[in-house]
């Protein structure tokens, strides 16, 4: 929840940063700023990603199926729950999903 909030907030100032920084006349600067936007995007990206697994985790709580693999319905362990709070699948799944 905690960290839903801070992504939340973090990505509601994004787009002051993306207007400020569009708004160059020298060309050099234009391509560094061109650039960090990329990069601004591509975190932007992936913030809104870990953003949706987050939804999924608390709406997995509501369900009472929270900590519970989607794949293979066994329970997700403790320290995995630990790193990664909204992850959807047991160990063994995850690395069968990312081996295929
Ligand atoms: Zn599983």
């Amino acid at each position: 929840m905690k960290k839903r909030n801070e992504i939340l907030a973090s990505t509601r100032s994004e787009p002051e940063a993306l207007s400020a920084s569009v708004q160059s006349p020298d060309e050099v600067e234009f391509a560094v700023k061109t650039l960090e936007q990329d990069v601004t995007v591509a975190t932007a990206n992936l913030r809104s990603r870990t953003l949706k697994e987050i939804e999924r985790a608390l709406a997995r709580c509501a369900g009472g199926t929270y900590g519970v693999c989607e794949a293979c319905g066994d329970d997700i362990s403790p320290n995995r729950l630990k790193a990664i709070p909204w992850a959807r699948y047991c160990l063994t799944c995850q690395e069968l999903r990312s081996r295929n």
